[in-house]
């Protein structure tokens, strides 16, 4: 099936690559002129496990494609996918303009029937919306169909290949005929295609991440009351996670999320529903618990060194928001960064994947390290940031050999305390006893 896709990020690269490797012919179109370029020319614009691989092999079968011209894109595409931007606008809800602006442009360019699909994350009524605005210009038939995207950032490529579900928002049974030819190499082992209309399916994502983005803020609450009851949150966490009803996942404290996703999402659907008259108490809750928690280490950091960080050198190991990507959009890393730096503190940074993206931001405020070690040489203490796999098993004698101090607090909850303790590390974690 020759398919487009507009908008060639995070979600819309992978999109691109995955729906090319089931042998579709696939072209991803961006106006970002220099990514377009970067793409034609064989390099991944993000880095995503696996990304790269299909990538280089299905531009090698010529089954993907780049180009910045619409018209260009969309030639003889039967399913056309929106994966554009949907930032927070001002008052919280979902901007719509880069999604409205192309389906204002689509209207006059579609040749033949097509069914256009809402990939990207946005409010209820959107599918609507694109329907009026193609209408408005169109001379053939076409159906719109929500289709909201689960992927992760980190395992993407694997979500896409083998989603545990895909929501597919359309009551019109020729777009729905065709979602599911194109989907069928997708869900073999029978993993559900989830067929809605299209308001349910546009709730359905917010509902999901909202659902999520609580879990987290829940057991950050649990973790905090830990610390003043004098309790461990990791046996919390294991005592209710094997309750099936509640699962293991998603229960783990920390300093806060981020990402791209949830933090917006959860605002969105916050203001869609006070649009609706509905004041939707928890979401305030789980979004106030998150502001705090992201910084919540300043104080201790700032308790341990006497109340000023003024010339204490910190390394900071992770900046991504969370591990296996890079992607640094509303990191907690961040935040903690602009603190420790209006406080005086020197910071040295590692990260896997995500420095280039960080040094776009702080630039020369900051020092960059390609090794965890590196950055923690002289250190005063090392802030754990972000669980890359790296930082859970590093040579402890290595390490003493190298900071300033054996200090570290960890946003993650990273290490056991046995092994702190044995490595005689003051550890400061989320939940949990003080090692001194
Ligand atoms: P992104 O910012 O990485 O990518 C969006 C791309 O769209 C950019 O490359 C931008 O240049 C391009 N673009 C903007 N206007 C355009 C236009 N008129 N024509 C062509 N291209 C245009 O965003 P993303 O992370 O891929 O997210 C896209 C959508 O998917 C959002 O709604 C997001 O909420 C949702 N989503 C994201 C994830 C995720 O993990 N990132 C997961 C699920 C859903």
């Amino acid at each position: 099936m020759k398919i487009a896709v507009v908008g060639t990020g995070y979600v819309g690269l992978v999109t691109g690559t995955c729906f090319a490797e089931t042998g579709n012919t696939v072209t991803c179109i961006d106006i970002d002129q220099n990514k377009v370029n970067k793409l034609k020319s064989g390099k991944v614009t993000i880095y995503e496990p696996g990304l790269e691989q299909l990538f280089e092999r299905n531009i090698k079968q010529e089954r993907l494609s780049f180009t910045t011209k619409l018209s260009e894109g969309i030639k003889d595409a039967k399913v056309i996918f929106l994966a554009l931007p949907t930032p927070p606008g001002e008052d919280g809800a979902a901007d719509l303009k880069y999604v409205l602006k192309v389906a204002d442009d689509l209207g006059p360019l579609l040749e033949d029937y097509t069914v256009i699909v809402d990939e990207s994350t946005v409010p209820v009524g959107t599918a609507d919306k694109v329907r009026q605005r193609i209408a408005a210009k169109a001379k053939v038939e076409f159906d719109v169909v929500s289709n909201p995207e689960f992927l992760r950032e980190g395992v993407a490529v694997d979500d896409f290949m083998k989603p545990e579900r895909v929501v597919i928002g359309t009551t019109s049974t020729k777009a729905r005929k065709l979602m599911e030819t194109l989907y069928a190499p997708y869900v073999r082992q029978g993993n559900p295609l989830v067929f809605m209309d299209e308001r349910s399916a546009e709730l359905t994502k917010y509902a999901a991440n909202s659902f999520l983005a609580t879990k987290i803020s829940f057991m950050n609450e649990i973790a905090n009351l830990c610390e003043l009851v004098g309790a461990d949150v990791d046996a919390v966490r294991k005592g209710i996670g094997t309750d099936s009803r509640i699962g293991k996942r998603f229960l783990f404290p920390g300093i806060g999320y981020g990402g791209s996703c949830f933090p917006k999402d959860v605002q969105a659907l916050a203001k869609s529903a006070a649009d609706a008259q509905y004041e939707f108490k928890i979401l305030k809750a789980v979004m106030d618990v998150n502001t705090t928690q992201k910084t919540k280490l300043i104080d201790r950091i700032k308790k341990y060194f006497g109340g000023s960080l003024k010339g204490k050198t910190i390394a900071v190991w992770g900046l991504s928001f969370k591990p296996h990507t890079d992607d640094i959009r509303e990191a907690p890393a961040l935040y903690n960064i602009e603190e420790f730096l209006k406080e005086g503190a020197i910071v040295k940074a590692h990260d896997p994947e995500a420095m280039e993206n960080v040094k776009q931001l702080f630039d020369s405020k900051i020092s960059y390290f390609d090794s965890a070690y590196d950055a923690a040489e002289g250190a005063d203490a090392i802030f754990i940031a972000t669980e890359w796999p790296e930082f859970r098993t590093p040579d402890f004698e290595k390490l003493t050999s190298l900071v300033k101090a054996r200090v570290i607090f960890d946003g993650r909850n990273v290490y056991e305390l046995d092994v702190m303790k044995e490595q005689g590390f003051t550890y400061f974690s989320i939940g949990r006893e003080v090692v001194n």
